[in-house]
């Protein structure tokens, strides 16, 4: 009963502000759990509608003035659902599981709830069952514009593990490894320094069945035989003889060994909450369904749970900084992700690489969709677009220093400037020494996609979009344990 006052109540809450027309359509359902006035707020064709069950154990001759033996039951109070309930349905699947959660909760979801179920929703989430990287799919990105970019992110790995006092044993985890292309370029970049390989154990935190499938292929991963039933299992990448496994969530790598994680376009993809100023202050927008069935914006009447983490944001930007804006993304799962990664770090040692696009301050309005390499509208066919945001890079330095004390923050600085410094142009110099002419091509091309500032001859979609090179929108930052001293190339 209290569940059915606090659903009432919620109802009531999430209903008020929303226009005549909407809330009516809402009202139906819901009206159910009135449990004693909820004829009166919407009409029955059934009201007090009396339905009659024959006796079997009566003949249909039998005596017209007996008893007759009926059941009674009254439905007017019981819950009628509208006509449209059971006409066909030609929406995919994600989309009629966001209206389900929509109507059945009785109000609007917030667009962090739906960007977390149009990305990652276990049965027709976006990444969950195909391959959406390349020129075939609607995104690409750094690993898989050149091999040279998980070979320098390889070279930061060793340099780590190298003042990490090269340890016998580390675990290298990376967070959404995509096709696996990052990881395999850096176990092969690497495979000729056998004491680093030899220590890694690779742990790839991966969502998507369908990818997971991919980097066992792109990692040419063995299945160890396992005759004896009692041991584990173990997978083998043959690029470099390291032991690979799988997991969801970061929580669910075993931990006690120094850590190196990466975290490649990876923070892009939590789920941001949006915040719009308005006359009676900062209300959460909320995605709705609209009369016309299509989804549609609308502003929370009354704080939300996300309402803590816009209070938290701002308590780490200057007044002036907040002053200027009428929206502001917050990504509560950023912050979270970033304590788990802190407190592993600080533990057992070691440190995280974050590479993204995104700014160094509070972000206003960033989030995007992207289909087929063009920019198509946020609400539109969920599920068949890729949604991501820019990253909050100082809410990033925030939480991890309000986690611990035990780690140093380094950047966020320019892809291109980490790269560089990194020494991109003697690899490429190098590779061309050795290459056909259509190879050569190739990679100069992938250089300056990677450390470019983005002319638009980088960019494969049309000309009013925003140009892809990606040195100086895309930015590096390093969270290390203080043990370890700064890291190269952040010192
Ligand atoms: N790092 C890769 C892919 C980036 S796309 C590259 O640069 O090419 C984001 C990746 O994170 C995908 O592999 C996606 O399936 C995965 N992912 C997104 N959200 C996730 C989540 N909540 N948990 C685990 N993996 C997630």
């Amino acid at each position: 009963m209290l569940r059915k006052l606090l659903r009432h109540r919620s109802y009531i809450a999430n209903n008020a502000y929303l226009p005549s027309p909407k809330r009516s359509m809402l009202s139906s359902p819901f009206s159910f759990f009135s449990a004693t006035s909820s004829s009166s707020s919407f009409s029955s064709p059934h009201t007090h509608f009396v339905e009659n069950v024959d006796d079997p154990t009566k003949s249909a001759s039998s005596d017209s003035h007996s008893a007759p033996s009926s059941i009674s039951i009254d439905r007017s109070s019981l819950y009628n659902p509208p006509d449209h309930s059971h006409t066909p349905n030609s929406d995919p699947d994600l989309v009629k599981h966001l209206k389900g959660i929509i109507k059945f909760r009785g109000g609007p979801i917030s667009v962090g709830e739906y960007m977390s179920e149009v990305l990652t929703n276990p049965k027709a989430g976006y990444y969950i069952n195909r391959d959406v990287f390349g020129a075939e799919g609607d995104f690409i990105t750094s690993p898989e514009v050149s091999q040279m970019f998980g070979e320098m992110v390889g070279v930061w790995v060793m340099c780590l593990w190298e003042q990490m006092g090269q340890p016998e044993r580390v675990n290298l985890i990376e967070l959404g490894p995509g096709r696996g292309t990052l990881m395999a370029d850096l176990l092969r970049g690497a495979s000729k320094f056998k004491n680093f390989t030899k220590s890694l154990n690779v742990h790839l935190v991966e969502c998507s069945p369908a990818l997971q499938k991919l980097q066992h292929q792109k990692l040419k991963c063995v299945d160890e035989e396992n005759e004896a039933q009692d041991t584990v299992k173990r997978t083998i990448s043959s690029l470099a003889g390291t032991p690979v496994s799988w997991h969801t969530l970061l929580e669910e790598v075993p931990s006690g060994l120094p850590t190196i994680i990466i975290a490649h376009e990876f923070f892009d993809a939590l789920p941001i909450h949006q915040f719009q100023r308005a006359s009676r202050g900062w209300c959460e927008k909320m995605v709705d369904v609209a009369e016309d069935s299509s989804f549609r914006f609308v502003l929370s009447p009354q704080p939300t749970p996300a309402t803590l983490y816009l209070l938290k944001r701002c308590k780490w930007a200057t007044t002036e900084e907040i002053s200027k804006l009428n929206q502001i993304e917050v990504c509560p799962k950023a912050m979270e992700l970033t304590e788990t990664i802190v407190n592993r770090i600080s533990s057992d040692g070691g440190g995280a690489l974050i590479i993204d696009y995104g700014l160094d301050g509070v972000i206003s309005d960033s989030l995007q969709a992207i289909r087929k390499h063009q920019f198509v509208d946020i609400l539109d066919n969920p599920g068949s677009a890729d949604l991501s945001a820019y990253v909050d890079f100082a809410s990033i330095r925030h939480s991890a220093e309000e986690a611990s004390g035990e780690v140093s923050v380094h950047g966020p600085i320019t892809q291109s400037q980490f790269l560089g410094n990194l020494g991109i142009n003697f690899r490429v110099e190098a590779l061309l020494q050795n290459c056909t002419e259509e190879q050569a091509e190739s990679l100069r091309t992938g250089y300056w996609r990677l450390v470019g500032d983005g002319e638009a001859p980088f960019w494969e979609g049309s000309d009013d979009c925003i140009p892809i090179g990606m040195g100086t929108r895309y930015k590096a930052m390093a969270i290390v344990n203080k043990n370890q001293g700064a890291p190269v190339p952040f010192q």
